[in-house]
């Protein structure tokens, strides 16, 4: 047992910090001039974390971040629309799935869960099918870590007279992302990843042209985004309650983002998190899943320990013991687990995190019989 909260070496929840948690610690009336301009600054600030400022709006939107892709595909997508969804992992397959569960026409190229997405049958899949309309991609899949080439995919996409919707979840925040340097329409993420906030909202980056001509798309009332933004230019509210607390804390957090020195410093802690992890894991002769020139610097996938009937709960269980939260794998065919390097944390919470592991395997190798 330790004296303190477990830190979260997961992508979201992910560990914040006592000032995003402080921020918390007042009660907003969601009607009133003050949280408006809560809610109005974040906006800003969000816009502004893609250069988008001239052509982009930001609609935010309670619940997690499935929820503002959901919002995005059904306000975006028209109902005569196609999506083709690129897919190499765990969240590209649920964009498909809400897609499709929503009652529009999407296609799947699909990758595998070791590959990143490959342009060139993106572009040869768009030649090939002139009633796609729209693609949607997952920049960083966080479901094993690998790191797409967005700006390749943008640029096939853009070629072929097509339209682009980014689930940038993981990735909003620390890897580039410029409104000036690549064409899409729409960025999807949320409070709880990249930025360090607390979860409750997500918020699309929409190009504004494009959600004034999504009126009556949206197969769901609370998940139209068009009228929540509209509603919002209105009245400066959110349409139904919003989530107060989680936008008082985000406002915090884009303080930090601003003061650590935005999305460099940010990129390069994570970074810096991501190798120190890497080398600290193998040492303890840990195997990560991905090679180097995919890996995103956001989460790390390993291969399960060759410990006799490893489980996964044990592991867990014991490094919860020492103060670190890990995250299950989530892949189907290989067993692994998965270390997050996202989150208020440092090289010193790394270095402690890489130790817990290695004592948590020798105590599991002892425990099977293994000498130590
Ligand atoms: C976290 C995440 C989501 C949203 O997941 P929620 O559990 O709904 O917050 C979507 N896409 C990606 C790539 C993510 O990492």
């Amino acid at each position: 047992m330790t004296m303190r909260d477990p830190i979260l070496l997961t992508p979201g929840p992910l560990t914040t910090t006592l000032q995003t948690k402080t921020a918390m610690l007042k009660d907003w009336g969601s009607w009133d001039a003050d949280f408006n301009a809560v809610t109005a600054d974040v906006c800003q600030r969000l816009t502004a974390l893609i250069d988008g400022e001239r052509d982009f709006v930001c609609v935010p939107l309670q619940g997690s971040g499935t929820f503002a892709v959901e919002a995005a595909v059904g306000t975006l997508l028209p109902r005569d629309g196609k999506l083709l969804v690129l897919v190499n992992g765990a969240y590209g397959k649920r964009l498909a799935r809400l897609t499709e569960m929503m009652g529009r026409a999407v296609s799947v190229l699909d990758f595998g869960e070791t590959a990143p997405v490959d342009p060139a049958r993106v572009a040869a899949a768009l030649a090939g099918d002139a009633t796609i309309s729209h693609v949607g991609v997952i920049y960083c899949e966080t479901s094993t870590g690998i790191l797409n080439p967005l700006a390749e995919i943008a640029g096939v996409v853009a070629r072929a007279g097509r339209r682009l919707i980014i689930d940038a979840m993981s990735a909003l925040g620390a890897l580039p992302l410029s409104a000036q340097e690549i064409a899409f329409d729409a960025v999807i993420a949320s409070s709880n990843k990249c930025l360090e906030g607390v979860p409750g909202m997500g918020f699309v980056l929409a190009r504004r042209e494009r959600l004034q001509q999504a009126m009556g798309n949206a197969h769901s009332l609370s998940l139209d985004l068009h009228d929540q933004w509209t509603y919002m230019q209105k009245t400066g509210q959110w349409r139904y309650t919003p989530p107060t607390h989680v936008v008082a804390a985000l406002q915090a957090a884009l303080d930090q983002y601003d003061a650590e020195g935005g999305r460099p410093a940010r990129l390069a802690r994570y970074q810096a998190n991501c190798e120190a992890l890497i080398q600290g894991l193998r040492e303890l002769g840990l195997q990560p899943f991905l090679p180097a020139e995919i890996q995103a610097p956001i989460i790390i996938t390993v291969h399960a320990p060759a410990v006799p009937a490893y489980r996964f709960g044990d592991l867990y269980q014991r490094v919860k013991d020492r103060g670190f939260v890990l995250y299950p794998g989530k892949l189907t065919e290989v067993e692994t687990f998965r270390v997050g390097c996202i989150g208020a944390i440092g090289s010193a919470e790394i270095a402690q995190a890489v130790h817990a592991i290695g004592d948590a395997l020798a105590e599991l190798g002892a425990a099977c019989g293994r000498p130590k």
